[in-house]
Formats: C-alpha cells, structure tokens, sequence
C-alpha cells in the first residue's frame, strides 16, 4: 500500500459527478425535463442529432405524442442509433409517451408507429379512457425515499405485462385503476406513466441523475 502523507477524502466526501443527460428534444414538454435535471446535478443537453445523442452519459424521453416522436425519430435519422444505445446499456427515462416509446410493444397504437424496446413490457397507450383524460394520485415509489409520489397523469399509458427482468416500481393504490403498473425499471432504464416535471418534487429525476452516476 502507498501510505500518502497527504489526506485524501473519501470517495462519499467528494462532490458527485455531473453526467451529461440528454433531453430528446423532437416534440413534448422538454423544458420542464431540463429544469428537472438541472436542479439535480446534471447538466442537460438537448438532443436531435445523432452526434447529440452519441455524446451522452443517459437520456430522457419526455411525454407529449408517441406517434409523434416516432415519426421525427424516423425523420431526424435517430431511431437507430437511439435503439443501439439502448442495447449497449445506456441508461434512459421515459415519461408517459416516453414510457410508450421504450416499450417493446405497444397497444392502441398505430400501425406504423416504432418503439425502442428499452424496457421488455407490454405497454397500452391511453389506457386510462377519455372520461379520465387527466388525473392525479399518491403513489408510493420503490426506490424514492421521504413518502408517496405525487403523480400526475395526462392521456398516460400503463404496463399491461411487464416481463420477468423488470421491476415494478409503483401501482396505481385505489380506485378503479387500483394495482395498474404506473413506473417500472429493467437495468439502468426507467418508465413512468405519469409527468413528475410538472410537480417541482425532483425526486424520480433524482433516481435517474443517480442511475446514470452508477452507470
Ligand atoms: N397519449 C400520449 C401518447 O400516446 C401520451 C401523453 C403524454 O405523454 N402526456 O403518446
């Protein structure tokens, strides 16, 4: 062993790192997903090129229109080279349309609409009906500590089956949606049906930013 004289901190001590997150910027609420990650000790990039996305330590897929990003996806030459990162193992964060997106396959989508196969589960988009377009529910979150997730749905999807290697993170705990899968995890990528962007609690943005220091 190297006995130095002068005092190193130990590894806890020392300020965490800052990993370059990517923000796939095509179409969503994008801003919302940089302020997150800002806040949490990241520094987000915006995200429309391929040699944008081949600079990033993780990326985040924000809701908005999975039909949508899938045709720009297509249109902006990314659905490849975002499909090899993902099977390298980069790790990612899909919201509600993100969520569908990553899945490897989806229900009630249309016919030509691509998914990324990040997460092996089965995925139906609008799942929750039109009578209950939006909503809002506590959630209790594997993996986030401080007490029940408050999470916001719009239009949002839900895990139909999720396969073997995932982790199920949240379920819907009442009502008539009640044990429906709202958040899940398989390695280092995460999907959540509902928008933690638009309730200032960072805490699901916070899991990630540490998936991606992990990484
Ligand atoms: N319903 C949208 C879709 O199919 C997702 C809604 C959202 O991202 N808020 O992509």
């Amino acid at each position: 062993m190297n006995a130095s004289p002068v005092a190193t901190p130990a590894a806890d001590a020392r300020p965490a790192s800052r990993p370059t997150i990517g923000v796939l910027a095509l179409q969503g609420d994008v801003r919302e997903h940089v302020a997150a990650l800002a806040h949490c000790g990241a520094e987000p990039v915006l995200v429309r090129r391929p040699e944008e996305l081949a600079a990033v330590d993780g990326l985040v897929i924000p809701g908005g229109e999975s039909t949508a990003i899938s045709n720009l996806l297509v249109a902006f030459d990314l659905l490849e080279p975002l499909r090899a990162r993902l099977r390298a193992g980069m790790p990612a964060y899909g919201s509600c349309a993100g969520m569908i997106l990553l899945a490897s396959e989806v229900l009630d989508t249309r016919p030509d609409a691509e998914h990324l196969s990040g997460i092996d589960m089965t995925v139906r988009r609008n799942a929750f009906g039109r009578q209950v377009d939006s909503f809002e529910v506590d959630l209790d979150f594997d993996g986030v500590e401080g007490g029940p997730v408050r999470a916001v749905f719009i239009r949002a999807p839900w895990v139909e089956r999720a396969g073997d290697d995932v982790q199920v993170l949240a379920t819907v705990p009442s009502g008539p949606f009640a044990g429906r899968i709202v958040a899940v995890r398989q390695g280092a990528v995460v999907a959540t049906a509902f928008h933690p962007e638009v309730t200032g609690d960072l805490r699901v943005h916070g899991l990630f930013v540490d998936i991606v220091r992990g990484a």
